[in-house]
């Protein structure tokens, strides 16, 4: 146990609704704690993200102290307290009994499928993941307690799993891609015990529902760290595992652009957090997942389709590969596709389409993703400046800027071309 004077967290840093949360428990006769994240942020003097509480009153008597309280999870009963839009997730000690004995928790194939076995502090804090996320700090006394190491890691900046790693792994292999996202977060390094099984256990998280992964890879991800993040997921071979199309496109080493566009689009993510600008699950698909989509759309092309129609077919069947595994949902997935589907609208710069395309609800995720795409080296710059420049300039010089379209020999050739293609009755591009 570290005391009070002992370490730096105050109480100035947890917020208010947290602290309510642990006193009300507190004089309701039960123990309180602050545990996981915002006790390990704490103490790094980092901001937490959110706020645990750990107690031992169950979920029913954290219910009878507070009004403003749902309980939610079926494979774990938690408490979720409401201050406006922050939730306070107050969970019961629960035990990691052994399988054989007669708890109530079931493993499967040595998958862990349901534990809801009310136990004590210590129980709790060993069937947690990482020693740094089993500190606890005690609104009894304001002391920190540490049933396994955990500060001695953190001073270290060590990831160490509690129990046997491979064991834990087998257990919830969504493990792995947590000691990668704090690693890459904390810039703490993974103690060598618990790194190695990762690089042969990263098939077991084929095991996990897709819905799940799709919750983790938008921490993996908007976190603040995607690149580092993303970098990461490769070295331990787990990004094959979570989007094995983007893995096995990015393999292909004939060009730069593929993996210098997904750099760069997690790089953009990161600067975009750290600036507060909102960010979208959809926009960061739409970036892991273009490279398979442009070669099968390509491909499509190659087979005589037109470029929309080509787009829209790699698109949905990019869905469809890419749910068996994360399943984005649709509020994501449709604005995924427009984004690529509009892409080849930017070719066209001359007469009323560019007017058009500018008001397109979906124009300025997709002119950001033209962007990147020309910052890799996938697209001639010169398209990216000229929507730059025909978003900037007056009424007056977007009409001239329209009316020289492309300008030069090219353009003229491709608009012969749509000229050609329309007696045969098919428009040249749906709108
Ligand atoms: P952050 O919220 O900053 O992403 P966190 O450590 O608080 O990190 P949460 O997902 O909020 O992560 O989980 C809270 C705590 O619950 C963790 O610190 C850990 O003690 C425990 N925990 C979460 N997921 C697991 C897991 N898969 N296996 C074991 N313990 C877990
Ligand atoms: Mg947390």
């Amino acid at each position: 146990m570290t005391a009070r004077p002992d370490h730096i967290i105050s109480r100035a840093n947890i917020s208010d609704s947290a602290l309510k949360v642990l006193y009300r428990l507190r004089d309701a006769g039960y123990q309180a704690h602050l545990v996981g994240g915002g006790v390990r942020d704490l103490l790094l003097g980092r901001e937490p993200k959110d706020f645990d509480v750990a107690t031992d009153a169950t979920p029913e008597q954290v219910r009878g102290v507070f009004r403003n309280c749902r309980l939610i999870g079926r494979r774990f009963r938690l408490a979720h307290i409401h201050f406006g839009r922050e939730i306070i997730e107050v969970a019961t000690f629960r035990s990691m009994r052994d399988p054989a004995d007669e708890g109530d928790r079931e493993l499967d194939n040595g998958m862990l499928v349901r534990d809801n076995v009310y136990g004590t502090i210590e129980e709790d804090a060993l069937r947690r993941d990482f020693t740094v996320n089993a500190l606890y700090y005690n609104i009894a006394d304001f002391s920190v307690i540490d049933y396994a190491g955990g500060m001695q890691d953190l001073q270290a900046g060590v990831l160490r799993l509690l129990g046997d790693p491979e064991t834990r792994y087998r257990e919830d292999p969504v493990r792995m891609l947590r000691a990668v996202r704090f690693a890459a977060k904390l810039g703490f390094v993974i103690n060598p015990a618990c790194e190695r099984p990762i690089f042969e256990l990263g098939a077991l998280l084929q095991g996990v529902p897709a819905a799940r992964l799709f919750e983790e890879v938008l921490k993996l991800f908007m976190g603040g760290m995607a690149l580092e993040t993303f970098e990461k997921l490769r070295h331990y071979d787990l990004f094959g595992e979570l989007f094995p199309e983007t893995e096995e496109s990015l393999s292909h080493e004939e060009h730069d652009f593929p993996i210098t566009f997904v750099n760069r689009g997690m790089a953009n993510t990161d600067l975009r957090i750290r600036e507060g600008k909102p960010v979208t699950p959809a926009f960061l698909f739409a970036v892991l997942l273009w490279e398979p989509v442009r070669r099968f759309s390509d491909e499509l092309l190659g087979a005589g389709q037109s470029p929309l129609a080509a787009m829209q077919e790699a698109g949905s069947e990019m869905v469809y590969r890419q749910s068996r595994h994360i399943s984005i949902p649709k509020r994501f997935s449709l604005p995924m596709r427009e984004i690529w589907s509009l892409q080849h609208r930017f070719l066209h710069r001359s007469g009323k389409r560019p007017h058009r395309l500018l008001t397109h609800p979906r124009f300025r995720a997709a002119y950001d993703f033209l962007l990147l795409r020309a910052e890799a080296g996938e697209i001639d710059p010169e398209l990216a400046q000229w929507w730059t420049r025909f978003q900037e300039v007056n009424g007056e010089e977007r009409d001239h800027m329209a009316k020289q379209g492309e300008g030069g020999t090219e353009g003229k050739r491709r608009r012969r071309r749509r000229r050609r293609r329309k007696p045969s009755g098919q428009p040249p591009h749906g709108e």
